[in-house]
């Protein structure tokens, strides 16, 4: 099952509480200092609680943010944009929203008067984040934005630029920089604790075969494209963390489509290989019709090796080095990424994973897509 798709929402509280912010790119070295004292920021003074409308009240939103909202210290659930008044009773009664907190996406624009709300977090389908976070700049709002941020780099940077003229930041969803398995991956890569790294892989795929085919996710108008954009950022992301590098180029090859009621419009699955400097390959792949559901993160390095394996979910997640097996909890990331990017904001900082980060993923996907039209030619990408 997709990570995007993994909609249970356990009681992590007990992890939560006790665990690290990340803050300040600095990769954490203890898991387990003392939440207060992250909560509290650098200065040891308590934040503001900064209030956070959440625009799109789809699955991610119920299941995920809204629940880790519940947990935050330097942010709270403050309003909610959605199109359908149904919901917003139930959200209305259920996380004591005021009236004046409630939007739709015509009215949207008036949250310019509300101060209440600081940070827009836009968790609608892909297709519509650029819109949603050029009018919450707009109207004063600091953005977070889910990933993937666009449908392409142009409208990425659009994004970034609005942010800027604005005077607010942009951050994007990218929850695996704020949980101590993927941060160990960093740490592994980065540092080279097994020396060089030689060699990495990432798969991340899901089965969405059987399913509804009226969703958009199979849309390209409102996806941009199908599992490289949905999950395969998974995989960009993690073999740019390893390495802590841009790749220089790509190569990549479309599957072959054995399920064509759902796949007419997006890809059902793409391999594809990212080429850093010393000839460093990450061998990435990602679909939308692999029953056996990868969520992979592995690298080799000059003395050792490590995985992640699931690498991507919310739960569960394991990893493995060539000394034994990595302990550390599941955390609760969103609650913990959330946290960290209003504390950014409440600062006038950058998130450790700001809108550029969004724009330098989306050249990589579009190079990806141009080499795998072009039969996996090899495609230089354009910073
Ligand atoms: P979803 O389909 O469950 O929800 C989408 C929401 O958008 C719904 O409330 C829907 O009503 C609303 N919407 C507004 N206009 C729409 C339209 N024209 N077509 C379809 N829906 C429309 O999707 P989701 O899984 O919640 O994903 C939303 C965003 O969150 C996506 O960008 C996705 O990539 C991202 N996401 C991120 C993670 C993560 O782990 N970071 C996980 C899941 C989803």
């Amino acid at each position: 099952m997709s990570n995007d798709n993994n909609y249970n929402c356990c009681n992590r509280r007990k992890f939560l509480k006790g665990m690290g912010l990340a803050t300040g790119g600095a990769l954490m070295t203890s898991p387990l200092y003392s939440f207060m004292e992250a909560a509290a920021g650098e200065s040891g003074k308590p934040l503001k609680s900064m209030g956070i409308a959440l625009v799109g009240l789809g699955r991610y939103s119920t299941n995920q943010l809204a629940p880790a909202l519940q947990e935050t210290e330097n942010c709270h659930l403050a309003g909610i944009v959605t199109g359908s008044p149904s919901k917003a009773e139930v959200w209305k009664s259920k996380y004591n929203i005021p009236e004046g907190n409630v939007y739709n996406y015509d009215n949207f624009d008036e949250i310019a008067n509300n101060n209440d709300i600081d940070i827009v977090y836009v968790v609608l389908p892909i297709a519509f984040h650029a819109e949603f976070t050029i009018r919450a700049a707009e109207a004063k709002k600091h953005v977070i934005c889910e990933k993937p941020m666009a449908t392409t780099a142009e409208e990425a940077q659009r994004m970034v630029d609005a942010c800027n003229a604005n005077g607010v930041k942009l951050a994007i969803g990218y929850r695996l920089h704020f949980e101590p398995f993927n941060k160990r991956v960093m740490e592994l890569g980065q540092n080279k604790i097994f020396g060089k790294v030689k060699s990495i892989k990432a798969a991340d795929s899901s089965d969405m075969t059987g399913g509804s085919l009226d969703v958009w996710r199979l849309d390209k108008e409102r996806a941009g494209g199908g599992p490289l954009m949905d999950l395969g950022i998974y995989c960009v992301q993690g073999a740019v963390y390893t390495m802590g590098k841009k790749p220089i180029a790509v190569k990549a090859e479309f599957g072959e489509i054995t399920h064509p009621a759902y796949f007419r419009d997006v890809e059902q699955s793409v391999k594809w290989e990212m080429e850093f400097e010393d000839g460093v390959v990450a061998e990435c792949e990602t679909s939308y019709a692999d029953p056996e559901g990868k969520k992979l993160l592995s690298a080799e390095a000059e003395n050792g090796w490590w995985k992640l394996d699931p690498a991507y979910s919310y739960e569960g997640k394991e990893g493995e080095t060539s000394e034994g097996k990595m302990d550390f909890p599941n955390v609760y990331e969103q609650a913990i990424q959330m946290d960290s990017q209003a504390e950014s904001f409440s600062k006038n900082q950058e998130s450790i994973v700001p809108g550029e980060m969004g724009v330098r993923d989306m050249k990589i996907i579009m190079a990806i897509y141009e080499s795998a039209r072009n039969n996996g030619e090899r495609v230089e990408i354009q910073y």
